[in-house]
């Protein structure tokens, strides 16, 4: 038997691939999990700002004190002019991570149930005979190719999608990506310890919007994303420009930056093929609204591993045994992903004008105490019907509509 051979290989030791791997591990099932850095969870590109409500249901909450860096029970949002709309919340509902360390907890944990991990192994390419999946070929450090084979590859590669394009499975369409920078940054001013910063508006984020969570500390996490353009250059311009964001940041350093994609088209509807299954940024598992995926591909991974478990029990690796993930995917997320694809889209095509007065609009209306004690932030299509009770809401909305329709018509 070949050294590295597994039952389930896993491609990436990103949240997605270290969940299914802890999943299956812990069912007995012989795992290895392949990836390309020498280190899991770097380089980190991500804000790692996450629903606890939602950690609380992965059984993730409360998480190690080196891992959790803050608790957040308000919002401040802004339009590019300055115009502020607070969201005061009556208990903490989301918090950061630290991504290194929160990757590192995941791993371990897979590790401690029997996972293998094999770092800084590139997977180069699946086998594919016989129209099966069957394995796949590693590169560790200049090494010559190794080939490993599996009853069941499961990618979670994350955004590159290369494997997923070796299965000629259809991918997220590059019109869906929008383009983020992240960075670590001191020195913040004028910032509330226990809420994020949100800066809405194309001037400064076409597409998407800028954020700014802070951290205990006096330091920050800063970023943005944008549908085109650099997103260094949005973030000088926030740096230098933005009313409220410039005198936040007036003598802060950028201390780290990265740049990474964000899938917002929404989760992908075939990902599975004969021996194969794809999950998390790779499958565009992703909130369409947010860009948040961590806890939409962890979920999704603990699917896939109790389809994988089936599908290995009865012998029948083929794409119909492992099609039910696919439908249970569609029946956890389907919903709430078209409606936040929607509300994205919305979002989108109001001008920056609009989005100030609509700021405005909440904020007499007082939509804020509506939303006081909101603690569902990731399935947003459930939770923006459940407020269309309350009137500030509702108004809210409509209010909405109109301003679009108008200056649309
Ligand atoms: C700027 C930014 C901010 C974000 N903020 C948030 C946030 O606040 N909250 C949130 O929920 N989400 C956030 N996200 C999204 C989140 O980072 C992703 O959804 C999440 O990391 C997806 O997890 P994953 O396991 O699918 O992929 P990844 O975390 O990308 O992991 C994939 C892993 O696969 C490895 N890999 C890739 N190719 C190979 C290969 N060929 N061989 C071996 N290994 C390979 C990579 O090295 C990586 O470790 C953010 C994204 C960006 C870009």
């Amino acid at each position: 038997m070949n050294r590295l051979q597994s039952a389930v290989v896993i491609v990436g030791g990103g949240p997605a691939g270290s969940s299914a791997a802890y999943e299956l591990a812990k069912r007995g099932i012989a795992v290895s999990v392949f990836e390309e850095h020498s280190q899991v969870g770097v380089p980190s590109h991500c804000a790692g700002h996450l629903s606890i409500k939602s950690l609380k249901k992965l059984g993730l909450y409360p998480l190690p004190k080196n891992v959790l860096e803050n608790e957040f029970s308000g919002a401040n949002f802004y339009s590019p002019n300055g115009t502020k709309f607070a969201v005061c919340l009556s208990k903490p509902v989301t918090c950061t991570v630290n991504r290194e360390l929160f990757d590192k907890y995941l791993a371990d944990k897979a590790q401690t149930m029997g996972a293998k991990y094999f770092l800084g192994s590139r997977v180069s390419s699946l086998i594919i005979e016989d129209a099966y999946v069957k394995g796949i070929c590693v590169t560790k450090r200049k090494q010559l190719e190794e080939r490993v084979p599996a009853r069941i590859v499961i990618d979670s590669e994350g955004i590159s999608a290369r494997l997923l394009r070796q299965t000629g499975l259809p991918l997220f369409s590059r019109n869906s990506l929008v383009y983020a920078v992240e960075a670590e940054v001191d020195n913040v001013h004028n910032v509330e310890e226990h809420a994020v910063e949100v800066y809405v508006g194309n001037y400064y984020a076409p597409g998407f919007y800028a954020w700014l969570i802070p951290r205990l500390d006096g330091t920050a996490k800063l970023g943005l994303a944008v549908k085109k353009g650099n997103p260094k250059d949005f973030l000088q311009r926030l740096f230098s420009k933005h009313p409220v964001a410039s005198k936040q940041l007036s003598s802060a350093k950028i201390l780290r930056i990265n740049f990474h994609a964000i899938p917002l088209g929404g989760p992908l509807k075939n990902i599975y093929e004969n021996g194969f299954l794809a999950v998390g940024d790779c499958a565009s598992q992703v909130k369409p609204t947010t860009g948040g995926g961590v806890i939409f591909g962890v979920s999704c991974a603990r699917i896939a591993a109790e389809v994988v478990i089936q599908a290995l029990n009865m012998g029948d690796v083929s794409a119909s045994s492992l099609q039910s993930y696919m439908k249970r995917v569609q029946n956890a997320f389907a919903f709430d992903s078209q409606i936040m694809l929607r509300l994205r889209n919305f979002f989108n095509k109001l001008s920056d004008d609009q989005l100030d007065k609509a700021l405005r609009f909440a904020a007499k209306t007082g939509l804020a105490s509506a939303l006081r004690n909101i603690e569902e932030i990731d399935f947003q299509g459930r939770t923006l019907f459940s407020l269309l009770n309350k009137p500030s809401a509702y108004a809210t909305l409509v209010y909405l509509t109109c301003l679009y329709m108008s200056a649309n018509a």
